[in-house]
């Protein structure tokens, strides 16, 4: 008898049994191809994990599958053993985690064949003068693809800047041409474009270190803002590519902009695959066909690129390893920086972790010797690092939480010339409106949470659930007209500051600002320029950005994240502080960094202005481990919701008196309701697990959501496991 085996994406943490098709082939069928099968009233797509002949299942309630969608494996075997891997250490349902780690595009059913990639070319005999002169962009999209002699693909006319929706209009006038792609690679000696950097000591001795073998070694790249991090990954990727391997880039998520990809695509004379969000499910299945078929040398993405498959796979590399948005938030929890290192080990090839702000993990396991520390502490080239100015604002008057001596810093750096960057980690106009009779605060009705203000356009807008409203005229309590908005968010600081520099242009970035397509592209032309202008902003400014003209940075509010009740606050702080300050004084100009503070005298914030991030991180790591927080423990967190008050914390309680005593050596603490209880209409509660050793708590976990799926109360209640959690 032959049974398959298949994961399918359901909540369940199992797999499920079949027959083969009535019709089939005895050797069609191969674990890692598609199957389609019958589940409930449903047809689902599942992967074929085992071909067998035993099962639990009584024969006569086997189904057959309804269809086998592949005849060859989609992905090869260290790709699934990765998220099976990945499946178990995060404790999500394998089918889920399987097919999460496929694009959507064949997750749907989609074909697993490689579409025609075609090059566009001038047609011979052609010129910029076939073309009217009013048809700028068609000239300049003609004279694109004429400075490509040999070819250039949509996507790379794309990511020039170049206006793809014309490409018909130029084919139809016979001025440019479809060819079919060829893979032929360069060979060793032809790989570059341009010339790379010659390296100063810092970055030679890093680069030596990561090209001195090609098995697996992971390296931290701890270097400042400006190092020159980049061009070590580069030359990295180049001694990669001369063995005719391939490289995997992982970027943050609004890391991934056009310049970035330019950077790689400028250096080197192959195809670069790109995988990232705004892409629709074709176009990212075929930049991961050309990933997995190894014509894409460098493939470039952001999380979930981590399940990408390399033909030839020669190194992986990930930028600002200390972002959080390698941690997926939702659904399948994993860290795709965690897994990138396990996927390195399982293909034994070197591993690269680059951050101006490593996180305190990776910093510690430099410590234990299980990663290699490579450092770069100047900047490259002629530029120098920013000074730190503390400035406390205890009894100075605010205007709207700018004080005196700030506005006469900008002031002066406009008067030179150059750019200021102000830096609010808050959208809207102001976080809440108050009576300013009574009190009253305008809260969400759906989350433990007040309304943020908006004024373009004008409304109330929870960021927490998204529900938005009206302002409202009266206070709700006493019905006084005299609502006052408080504090500031992006919006009103650009007012303020619009008040105070009149003639000076002030561009604002956060997400309601930038949400229209190009509206970020045009912010950036402009700074570009370089004519002076107030950049105000929240972290989208903070990653990613080069602005060589911004001499000043100014941190509103430095304290927002001192006091968090999250373990994790004084570290996202300190990055979030040297990201920013990061982005003063790239080149020539000398850089300064304000931060405007009601606590001055706050320790580890003095330590950091004055001393950097590398000393603030040995202070940080002493707390952690005096309080037995991560790293020195592994945790994991029991979330659970309910629609009503009280219910997911008695659900929680009866896991824990159930488990607890099974699992002594594991520290429980919890049920405690979640920091924000109440949030979108649900109650929430968690339970947090730690241990010392990562496997006892991995069996403490694997026994807790057996116990779960088999509780009365598991269908009445959403309940979720992070493992490693970023957010407590
Ligand atoms: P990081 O990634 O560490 O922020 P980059 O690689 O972007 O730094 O480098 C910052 C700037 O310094 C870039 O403009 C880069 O071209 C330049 N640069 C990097 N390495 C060198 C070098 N060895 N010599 C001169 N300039 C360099
Ligand atoms: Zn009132
Ligand atoms: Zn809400």
């Amino acid at each position: 008898m032959i049974v398959l085996r298949v994961a399918i994406p359901s909540p369940l943490r199992r797999h499920f049994d079949y027959l083969p098709p009535l019709d089939a082939a005895p050797d069609s069928f191969h674990p890692g191809c598609r199957v389609k099968v019958p589940f409930g009233k449903r047809e689902l797509i599942g992967l074929l994990l085992e071909v067998t002949s035993e099962t639990d299942v009584p024969l006569s309630k086997l189904k057959p599958v309804i269809e086998i969608l592949d005849t060859t494996p989609l992905q090869p075997q260290y790709i699934r053993d990765l998220a099976l891997w990945a499946a178990d250490y995060y404790q999500h349902p394998i089918g889920d985690a399987l097919l999460q780690s496929l694009p959507v595009y064949l997750r749907k059913g989609g074909e697993c064949v490689a579409s025609h990639t075609y090059l566009w070319k001038t047609l011979p005999d052609t010129t910029l003068l076939d073309i009217s002169g009013r048809a700028h962009q068609q000239q300049a999209l003609y004279q694109l693809i004429d400075d490509h002699p040999q070819g250039i693909s949509q996507e790379a006319i794309k990511a020039e800047g170049g206006q793809t929706s014309l490409l018909a209009t130029l084919e139809t006038k016979q001025l440019i041409q479809r060819i079919q792609q060829k893979h032929i690679l360069p060979d060793a000696s032809h790989l570059l474009k341009e010339a790379p950097l010659p390296l100063n000591p810092e970055q030679q001795v890093a680069l030596n270190q990561i090209i001195q073998g090609q098995d697996y070694r992971t390296f931290l790249l701890d270097g400042i803002t400006g190092s020159g991090k980049t061009e070590v990954y580069l030359q990295a990727i180049h001694h990669v590519l001369k063995m005719g391997l391939q490289a995997l880039i992982l970027v943050p998520e609004i890391g991934l902009t056009p310049q970035t990809v330019q950077r790689f695509r400028h250096r080197f004379r192959v195809p670069v695959a790109v995988l990232h969000s705004s892409l629709t499910d074709k176009q990212r299945f075929d930049a991961w066909m050309q990933a997995s078929q190894g014509e894409a040398p460098i493939v470039i993405g952001t999380r979930s690129a981590i399940f990408t498959p390399l033909k030839s796979p020669g190194i992986i590399i990930i930028d600002e390893e200390h972002d959080s948005s390698f941690k997926q938030q939702d659904g399948f929890r994993y860290s795709a920086r965690d897994l990138s290192i396990v996927r390195a080990h399982a293909e034994q090839i070197p591993i690269i972790l680059g951050s101006a702000t490593p996180s305190l993990e990776s910093l510690h396991n430099c410590a234990l010797n299980r990663y290699q520390h490579l450092t770069l502490r100047k900047r490259a080239g002629n530029a120098s690092a920013p000074d730190f100015q503390l400035l406390d604002i205890k009894k100075l008057p605010l205007n709207n939480g700018i004080s005196a001596p700030l506005i006469n810093q900008i002031k002066q750096h406009l008067k030179q010339g150059t750019q200021v960057l102000v830096f609010i980690n808050r959208r809207g106009f102001a976080p809440s409106l108050i009576c300013h009779d009574c009190g009253w605060l305008a809260e969400c009705r759906r989350c433990d949470a007040r309304m943020t203000l908006h004024q373009k356009p004008a409304h109330l807008h929870c960021h927490h659930c998204d529900s938005q409203r009206p302002i409202p005229r009266h206070c709700d309590q006493c019905g006084s007209q005299s609502l006052k908005p408080v504090g500031a968010g992006t919006e009103r600081t650009e007012q303020t500051l619009n008040e105070l520099f009149p003639k000076t242009p002030i561009l604002r970035v956060d997400r309601d600002s930038t949400s229209r397509k190009g509206a970020m592209a045009k912010i950036m032309d402009q700074v570009h320029q370089g004519d002076p202008c107030i950049l105000v902003g929240t972290q989208m400014l903070a990653k990613g950005h080069h602005f060589p003209k911004v001499t000043l940075v100014a941190i509103l509010d430095a304290d927002a994240g001192l006091f968090s009740t999250d373990f994790r606050g004084m570290e996202r702080t300190a990055q979030m502080i040297i990201q920013v300050a990061g982005r003063a004084g790239r080149a020539d100009h000398p850089g300064t960094v304000v931060l405007q503070t009601h606590h001055a005298e706050h320790p580890l914030l003095s330590l950091l202005a004055t001393k950097g991030y590398e000393v603030f991180a040995k202070e940080e790591l002493k707390r952690r481990h005096s309080f037995q927080l991560p790293p020195y423990q592994h945790i994991a967190i029991l979330r659970a919701e309910a629609a009503y008050t009280g219910r997911a914390e008695g659900f929680l309680q009866s896991i824990r008196d159930h488990q607890y005593t099974v699992f002594p050596q594991i520290q429980w603490s919890g049920p405690f309701p979640s920091p924000m209880e109440k949030r979108a209409g649900f109650f929430r509660s968690q339970l947090l697990l730690s241990s010392h050793s990562r496997p006892l708590l991995q069996n403490a976990l694997s026994s807790l959501c057996l116990s779960i799926e088999q509780h009365p109360m598991a269908n009445k209640i959403r309940w979720t496991i992070d493992v490693d959690p970023y957010d407590l």
